[in-house]
């Protein structure tokens, strides 16, 4: 299939690119490159001739238009988004530009396309949304979300995400647009910006600086290891049924405190010279509407489409430290996007 990956110069989307074309799909990435992105994640398949690079927004709908109409995509899968929960309690504007008004243009510049497709390729279209956990709200010490929790997003961040979940389900049932939406838990692994929680306390940790932990660190999330959640979007793309919603976790659970101890841990197994310790642990003034726990139910995933996460929390931690530890230079290219901005700063570390 030739796949229009939007954001694919981000986190997962580098990740789910790869993986795609080492399937032997084709790729189409269409990223704006705002400052989450770091173009040197795909260096490895620049060169590849079944690997294409547009340099376009979301919002803009004529560049859709006509992005559509010269790689004549046999499916959408759209993770350009605005993603950090923090940044959008700073500046939520963005998040409602980008994640809401981009996915409405980008749903109808889908739709416009798939109405001139002939029979055999109507059949075979897609448009997947790639959303998250984080739409359902907040659970209690039990429970877990399953497709049909009620939506209770607490972030500017969720509400965008619960608005875009929202528009796709309307494009299917009044345009006929062959959408798939998944709903995903936190991930992790190789080439996360370092603003989010692994990669700041790694790095914080090697710098011997404080390691911010929000409140107490009881904090529980649900971690699924990128490489685990790229195989589950092909998965959802390839056989998952029209109009329908698939949750994607790992079934590893974790507080924030108990995820900074293992990876202080791991530093130090595989870098004991780094120095790397849980005494650097400092608790900063939690988030606002901070949502305590997420935990997925991914049963209608194993059960419908026979898929199951690989890496377990401790292969995939060891596997994302020692990644970190040899790509110093792609942090620095990230640090060096933020506009003098330092995302370490933001959260007191200097
Ligand atoms: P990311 O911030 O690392 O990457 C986002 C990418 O989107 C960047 O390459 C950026 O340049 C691009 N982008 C942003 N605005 C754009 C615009 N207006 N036009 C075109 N491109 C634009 O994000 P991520 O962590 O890789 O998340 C990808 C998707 O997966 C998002 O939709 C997010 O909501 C969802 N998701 C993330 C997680 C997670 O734990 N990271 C979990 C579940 C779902």
């Amino acid at each position: 299939m030739k796949l229009l990956i939007t954001g694919g110069s981000g986190f997962i989307g580098s990740t789910l690119v790869l993986t795609a074309l080492a399937r032997g799909h084709e790729v189409v990435n269409l990223d704006a490159l705002t400052y989450a992105a770091n173009p040197n994640s795909l260096n490895a398949v620049r060169d590849n001739p079944a690997y294409r690079f547009e340099h376009a927004d979301i919002r803009d709908s004529g560049a859709l238009t006509r992005i559509f109409a010269e790689h004549q995509p046999d499916a959408v899968m759209h993770l350009a988004a605005e993603s950090h929960v923090d940044r959008s309690i700073d500046g939520p504007q963005v998040f409602v530009d980008t994640n809401v008004g981009g996915t409405a243009r980008l749903l109808q510049a889908a739709t416009d396309y798939f109405k001139g497709l002939d029979a055999g390729r109507t059949a075979r279209f897609r448009f997947h949304h790639v959303s998250t956990d984080e739409v359902y709200g907040s659970l209690g010490a039990t429970g877990r979300f399953t497709e049909t929790s009620h939506y209770r997003p607490n972030s500017p961040y969720a509400a965008s995400k619960a608005a875009a979940d929202m528009m796709v389900r309307a494009w299917h049932a009044t345009y006929a647009l062959p959408t798939l939406i998944s709903n995903c838990s936190n991930n992790y692994g190789p080439r996360q910006f370092p603003e989010k929680l692994i990669p700041v306390v790694i790095l914080s940790a090697l710098k011997g600086a404080p390691i911010p932990v929000y409140g107490r660190g009881a904090n529980v999330r649900d971690w699924l290891h990128v490489e685990d959640h790229a195989d589950a979007l092909l998965t959802i793309l390839e056989r998952g049924r029209i109009g329908e919603v698939y949750n994607v976790g790992g079934d590893a659970e974790c507080s924030n405190l108990e995820l900074v101890r293992l990876l202080c841990a791991e530093l130090d197994r595989q870098h004991p010279r780094s120095g790397a310790s849980s005494d650097q642990i400092t608790f900063v003034t939690d988030r606002p509407g901070h949502d305590f726990r997420y935990a997925i139910d991914a049963a209608k995933l194993h059960g419908e489409l026979g898929w199951s996460p690989r890496f377990t929390l401790a292969d995939g931690l060891a596997q994302t430290v020692g990644w970190y530890l040899e790509h110093a230079d792609w942090c620095q290219q990230c640090l060096a996007r933020t506009d003098g901005e330092n995302p370490l700063g933001r959260l007191g570390l200097g």
